[in-house]
C-alpha cells in the first residue's frame, strides 16, 4: 500500500511540474508571436528580444529535460518495482526515455540558434560596406571588387583577438588588420569558389554581435551560375535577406532572378531592398524624388507582385535608400572623436544617415522577430507535443495506480477477514489436535506397558539365551552380569520396538496425516503443496531406555551350595524365604550372643540386632514357625507316627541306618551335581526374579516416557 500512495504522490509531482513546464512554453511561443512586445524602448535593442527568448526557452527546455528525466527514472523504478509493474509499462517508459534524449539533442541545438542576415546583390554595389556600417567598423575588405569567391561571414567572438576559420578546418588565422584579411583571403588558394570563410570579430569591439547575429556576405549574384548550391547551403536557415542594390542603375535581372529562387525554396523570405550609394543622387537634386518613386515602384512590384513576399502596405518598410559609404564614414569618424560631417559629405547627408538607421531599427524587429518564430516555434511545438504525450503517460500510470490501490485494498480487507477466519479455524484445529495427541499418547502408553509386561513375563527366554563364559571367581562373575545385563538391556529393547515401533509409528503418522488434512484448507494455496515439506517427516524412533545396568545394579547373586534337605534349605521351603532368613539369623544371633557375651558386645551389634529384627518380633517368628510346623504335624504326624510305629517294629534300627546312608548318598549326589552350570542355571533363575521384580516397577514410567516422546 505504501509504494502505491509514493507511486500516486510522485506521479502528481511530476504531472504538476511538467503542466508548469507546458504553461512556460506557452507563455514564451506567445511572447514570441509578432506584435507582443514593445520594441521601441529606449536604448532597448530588438535583437535582444531573440537573446532573451532563446534564453528562456534554453532554460524552459532545460526544465523540462529535468522533469522528463525525472519521469523517466519513476517510470523506470515503477517497472521495476514487481509490486508495481502493472502501473507502467516497458513501451511507456522506452516513449519517456526517447523524450529526454529527444530534448537533449533540441537543447543543444537551441544553444548554436542564432540570427542570420545574408547579404546580396551584384559585386560593387556596397554589401561589404553596408556591412562595415552596420557593424560600425572596416572589418570586410571593400572597393576593390570582390575579393574571392567566398562567402564571408561576421559573428562574435567572445575573445578580444579577430581570427577567421576557413571551411573544413578549425584552424584560427589570426587577422590584425582589414587589409590582411583582404590579403589572406587573396593569397588562400585552397579557397573554393562558394565556399565559407567565417570571421571571428571580437564582441566587445562591436555590440550588434553581442546579440547572436551572425552577418554573411555574398560574392555577388552576377558571379555565379551556381544558385541552386549557394541557397541550399547558405540561405535555407537565414532569417533576413538584404538586397544591395546600385541606386544608380535599376534592378538587375540576376539579382531578380536569385530572388525568385529564395522564394521558391523558403516560404515567404523577409527581404530588405537596399538602393545603395543614394548619395550620388545628390549630384541630381532635380531628378532625385522621381529617381527615388521609379526604384521604389520597381521595388515595391518586385516584392508584391513578382515575389508576393509582402503586401503593398507593408512594402515600403522594406525598401530605403542609404549611402553605406557615408554611414561607415561618419561612423568611424565619430568613434574616433572626430566630428561626423568631418568628411566632405554630399547635401542630404543626415537624411540618408536617418534612412539607414530606420533601415537597420527595422532590419532588427524584423530578424529577432523572425528568427524566434523560425528558430524556436518548432521546438516549442515539439516541446507542447512532448509534455502533452508525457502527461498521457503519467494520467495512464496515474489511473493504472489509483486502480491498483483500490484493488489492493479490497484485497487487503479480503486478507484481513481470512485472517480472522483463518484464526478461529486454527484455534479450534489446535483443540482438535491437543485432543489426538491425548488419544496417540494414551495408546501409546497402553501399547508399551502391555508390551512390558508380556517381555517380563518372557524374561526367563531372554536370560536363557544368555551365553557367555561364566565362572563363580568374582571377577569373571562381574563381568558375566555386565553382559547379561546389556543382553537383556538389547533384547528387550528389541523385542519392544518390534511390538510397539510400527504400530506406534503408524498411528503417529495417521494422527498426522489427519491433522494435515485439517491444516491444509486453511493455508494459501500456494503453500499448500508444499506442507509435506514443511512438516518435519524423518522417522521417528521410539526410546525404551529400559537403564538395566542402574535398575539392577543391586543384583547379588547366591551361588554357594545348599543341600535340599539341609537345615537352612528346610526352613526356607517350610518358612518362605524371607521368614527363614529372619530365623536363620535369629539363631545365629543366639548362638552369636553366647558366644559374645562374655566379650561384651560392639557398639554396633544392638543396632544392628535392631535394624533386622523389623517388625516380626521373637514372639511372632515363633508362632510362625509353630504354625508351620503344626501344619505339617497336622497333616502327616499322625500317618507318619502309625506307619513309624508299624516300619519300626517291623524292620528297626536298619531302617534307621539305610535312611541315614541314602541321606548320605543324596548329599553326594548333590553335591556332585553342584557344577558351574549349575551354578550359573542357578544365578539365571535368581536374576529372573530379581529383575522381573524390578521392570515391574519401571512399566509405568518407561511408558509414560514412550507416550511423552510420541507426544513431542
Ligand atoms: P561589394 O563588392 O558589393 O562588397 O562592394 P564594396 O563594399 O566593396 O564597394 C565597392 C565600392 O563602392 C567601394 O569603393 C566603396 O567605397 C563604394 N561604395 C560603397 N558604398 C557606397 C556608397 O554608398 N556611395 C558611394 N559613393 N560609394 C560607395
Amino acid at each position: 500500500m505504501c509504494s502505491h500512495d509514493k507511486a500516486i504522490t510522485v506521479n502528481r509531482v511530476v504531472m504538476i511540474e511538467v503542466r508548469e513546464g507546458m504553461s512556460e512554453v506557452t507563455r514564451f511561443v506567445d511572447i514570441g508571436l509578432p506584435g507582443k512586445m514593445s520594441l521601441d524602448q529606449g536604448d532597448f535593442s530588438p535583437l535582444k528580444h531573440f537573446v532573451l527568448a532563446k534564453k528562456r526557452i534554453s532554460d524552459i527546455f532545460e526544465q523540462l529535460l529535468s522533469y522528463v528525466q525525472e519521469t523517466s527514472e519513476f517510470v523506470e523504478d515503477t517497472c521495476k518495482n514487481g509490486a508495481l509493474e502493472q502501473i507502467s509499462s516497458r513501451d511507456q517508459l522506452e516513449e519517456i526515455q526517447a523524450y529526454t534524449s529527444k530534448l537533449g539533442i533540441i537543447k543543444e541545438v537551441l544553444a548554436r540558434r542564432h540570427m542570420k542576415v545574408a547579404f546580396f546583390g551584384r559585386t560593387s554595389n556596397g554589401k561589404s560596406t553596408v556591412i562595415n556600417a552596420m557593424l560600425r567598423d572596416r572589418v570586410l575588405p571593400s572597393g576593390i571588387g570582390h575579393t574571392t569567391n567566398c562567402f564571408l561571414s561576421v559573428e562574435g567572438t567572445d575573445g578580444d583577438k579577430a581570427y577567421l576559420k576557413t571551411e573544413g578546418s578549425e584552424e584560427e588565422q589570426s587577422i590584425k588588420t582589414v587589409n590582411q584579411l583582404a590579403h589572406a583571403l587573396h593569397m588562400d588558394e585552397s579557397l573554393d569558389a562558394g565556399c565559407l570563410v567565417r570571421v571571428f570579430w571580437p564582441k566587445t569591439k562591436c555590440a550588434l554581435l553581442r546579440d547572436d547575429l551572425v552577418l554573411v556576405d555574398s560574392p555577388g549574384t552576377d558571379v555565379t551560375t551556381q544558385l541552386d548550391s549557394w541557397i541550399d547551403k547558405f540561405c535555407l536557415d537565414a532569417d533576413v535577406f538584404v538586397l544591395v542594390a546600385n541606386s544608380e542603375s535599376t534592378l538587375m535581372n540576376t539579382e531578380k532572378h536569385f530572388f525568385h529562387k529564395v522564394n521558391e525554396r523558403l516560404s515567404k523570405p523577409n527581404i530588405f531592398i537596399l538602393n545603395n550609394r543614394w548619395d550620388a543622387s545628390a549630384n541630381e537634386p532635380e531628378y532625385m524624388e522621381d529617381v527615388r518613386k521609379q526604384h521604389t515602384d520597381r521595388c515595391v512590384n518586385f516584392l508584391v507582385e513578382e515575389l508576393k513576399v509582402v503586401d503593398h502596405e507593408q512594402a515600403p518598410n522594406r525598401i530605403f535608400f542609404v549611402s553605406a559609404k557615408e554611414v561607415l564614414n561618419s561612423r568611424m569618424q565619430r568613434a574616433q572623436g572626430m566630428p561626423e560631417s568631418g568628411g566632405a559629405l554630399a547635401e542630404g547627408f543626415q537624411e540618408r544617415l536617418k534612412e539607414f538607421q530606420c533601415f537597420e531599427r527595422r532590419f532588427e524587429e524584423c530578424i529577432s522577430q523572425s528568427a524566434v518564430k523560425t528558430k524556436f516555434e518548432q521546438h516549442t511545438i515539439r516541446a507542447r507535443q512532448i509534455t502533452a504525450n508525457v502527461k498521457a503517460v503519467m494520467d495512464a500510470i496515474n489511473i493504472n495506480a489509483a486502480e491498483k490501490r483500490v484493488a489492493s485494498m479490497e484485497d487487503r480487507e479480503y486478507l484481513v477477514d481470512r485472517l480472522d477466519f483463518v484464526r478461529n479455524q486454527l484455534n479450534l484445529l489446535i483443540g482438535e489436535i491437543k485432543k489426538r495427541i491425548k488419544a496417540i499418547t494414551e495408546e501409546v502408553e497402553q501399547k508399551v506397558s502391555i508390551a512390558m509386561a508380556d517381555e517380563i513375563c518372557r524374561l526367563s527366554v531372554i536370560v536363557e539365551e544368555f551365553h557367555s563364559d561364566f565362572h563363580p571367581s568374582p571377577h569373571v562373575l562381574k563381568m558375566y552380569k555386565t553382559e547379561l545385563l546389556s543382553h537383556i538391556e538389547e533384547g528387550m529393547g528389541k523385542n519392544l520396538a518390534f511390538r510397539c515401533s510400527d504400530a506406534v509409528m503408524a498411528s503417529m503418522q495417521n494422527s498426522q496425516k489427519d491433522m494435515i488434512d485439517l491444516l491444509q484448507p486453511l493455508l494459501p494455496p500456494a503453500v499448500q503443496s508444499q506442507i509435506h515439506m514443511l512438516v518435519p517427516s524423518r522417522k521417528f524412533d521410539l526410546s525404551y531406555d529400559l537403564n538395566c545396568a542402574t535398575l539392577c545394579s543391586d543384583f547379588q547373586e547366591d551361588i554357594q551350595f545348599h543341600f535340599s534337605l539341609g537345615w537352612t534349605t528346610l526352613v526356607t521351603r517350610y518358612l518362605g524365604p524371607t521368614n527363614a532368613q529372619r530365623a536363620l539369623m535369629l539363631v545365629d544371633k543366639n548362638l552369636h550372643t553366647q558366644v559374645a557375651r562374655p566379650l561384651a558386645t560392639t557398639p554396633s551389634t544392638p543396632a544392628l540386632v535392631q535394624q533386622q529384627e523389623a517388625p516380626l518380633n521373637q514372639e511372632e517368628l515363633m508362632l510362625t514357625m509353630v504354625n508351620n510346623l503344626a501344619s505339617v504335624t497336622s497333616r502327616t504326624s499322625m500317618s507318619v507316627l502309625v506307619v513309624g510305629g508299624v516300619v519300626w517294629r517291623a524292620i528297626g534300627w536298619r531302617l534307621i541306618a539305610m535312611s541315614m546312608s541314602l541321606y548320605g548318598l543324596l548329599y553326594l549326589y548333590e553335591k556332585l551335581t553342584w557344577t558351574t552350570k549349575a551354578k550359573e542355571r542357578s544365578l539365571k533363575r535368581q536374576f529372573v526374579d530379581y529383575a522381573t521384580e524390578k521392570l515391574q516397577l519401571i512399566v509405568s514410567f518407561t511408558s509414560a516416557n514412550c507416550s511423552h516422546q510420541v507426544q513431542q
